[in-house]
């Protein structure tokens, strides 16, 4: 996935300002932010979106919300709370199409979509 930008974050060849790091997972925080916390939380693997997960991803989906709860303890938004947000396709406005879960935190969130 040559093309891929949060790719090129996971090998390197693009900075990131790294959060959490481990075997299988990458969280970094998003360039633009929407939110005092905005954190993006992605699969080191290549997988284009929620739509284009397999049986056999169903584990790294666990150790991606895992790695979502450690990084809410870590960085202390685990008490006040926090929105977890994954948009798939085009009528979700998906922009990269690399996996990826945005941790939003910080202030108090008015606004409910759902
Ligand atoms: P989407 O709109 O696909 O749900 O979210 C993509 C997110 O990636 C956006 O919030 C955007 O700001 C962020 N983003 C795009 N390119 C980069 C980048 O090169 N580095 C970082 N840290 N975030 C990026
Ligand atoms: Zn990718």
């Amino acid at each position: 996935m040559e093309e891929c930008i949060f790719c090129k974050i996971v090998n390197g060849e693009i900075p990131s300002n790294k959060v959490y790091e481990d075997e299988n997972v990458l969280a970094f925080k998003d360039l633009n932010p929407q939110m005092p916390v905005h954190i993006l939380v992605i699969p080191k693997k290549h997988i284009e979106s929620i739509i284009d997960l397999k049986e056999d991803d169903e584990i790294l989906v666990g150790k991606i919300f895992t790695s979502i709860n450690k990084i809410a303890h870590d960085i202390g938004i685990a008490n006040r709370g926090f929105r977890v947000i994954s948009n798939c396709g085009q009528d979700a406005g998906q922009t990269v199409k690399h996996l990826h879960f945005h941790i939003l935190a910080g202030e108090k969130m008015n606004e409910r979509i759902v």
